[in-house]
């Protein structure tokens, strides 16, 4: 039996509120999950296990740091990588961890970040699967999208799921970073899906959920007219007002 503890518990009760199927954000077995436990490991959801039955057997505890090897390592086979991936486990041999998990690593390596929420939403990937996604995702629309999800998006070109994808995301992320001085909470991936990172499971499942209204109201805009974005200042005042900036700070409630 695994042992509970309140952090793996709380990985459960957010992976479940994602799978809830009326959220039409992933279904069988797409999507994955993540949480840091301490500096040096993480759990993240096993290889096959379906998000919407998730329990503490669900996932498999992770090392962070072989991972980060990774990304800086040569590409590897599907083969070496499943090797590589096994290695990291804190309890070799008991289960396989998710083909996606060095992302996860490159995500929770960051302090800011303890949960980690990939899904691939129905009104995201409409999206995401067009010919304007880059153009529709680029513009912010509304205040509380900017307050939720942040003032800018990452966004990667589609890129073989697994280390070529994780290694994508890596470079996307580190630009980010550069510009913002801290990581993103919202990182979208053409033809593939969603992935947001907060301090609390609440933070991810309100970003999941916030990203996913922006997409069905970007939809409804083109379906209206042409999308109209706020303009920068606009966008910038947002994210200095001290309103918005005490509304960030309950974002962590639900
Ligand atoms: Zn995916």
């Amino acid at each position: 039996m695994k042992q509970h503890t309140p952090v793996l518990d709380e990985l459960v009760e957010m992976s479940l509120r994602l799978a809830e199927p009326e959220r039409e954000l992933l279904i069988l077995g797409e999507g994955n999950t993540s949480a840091r436990v301490d500096e040096a490991s993480f759990y993240v959801k096993a290889s096959g296990a379906k998000l919407c039955e998730s329990k503490p057997e669900s996932f498999a505890q992770v090392k962070i740091e072989p991972l980060l090897e990774l990304l800086e390592g040569p590409e590897l086979d599907d083969e070496q990588i499943k090797e590589a991936l096994s290695a990291a486990c804190v309890e070799p041999g008991v289960m396989r961890p998710s083909t996606e998990t060095v992302f996860h690593a490159m995500l929770l390596s960051h302090e800011q970040v303890r949960f980690v929420g990939h899904t691939h939403p129905v009104a995201v990937n409409s999206i995401l699967c067009s010919s304007r996604w880059r153009e529709l995702f680029s513009a912010r629309l509304f205040p509380d999208e900017i307050v939720v999800c942040g003032h800018e998006y990452v966004l990667v070109d589609y890129t073989d799921p697994g280390l070529p994808l994780a290694k994508a995301v890596w470079q996307g992320v580190a630009d980010f970073v550069e510009r913002n001085g801290g990581p993103p909470r919202t990182i979208l991936i053409q033809n593939h899906g969603l992935i947001a990172s907060g301090e609390t499971p609440a933070m991810v499942d309100n970003i999941t959920a916030m990203l996913d209204k922006t997409a069905r109201i970007i939809l409804g805009a083109c379906a209206v007219g042409e999308l109209h974005g706020l303009s920068e200042e606009n966008v910038r005042r947002i994210t200095t007002r001290p309103d918005e900036l005490y509304r960030q700070k309950g974002l962590d409630e639900r």
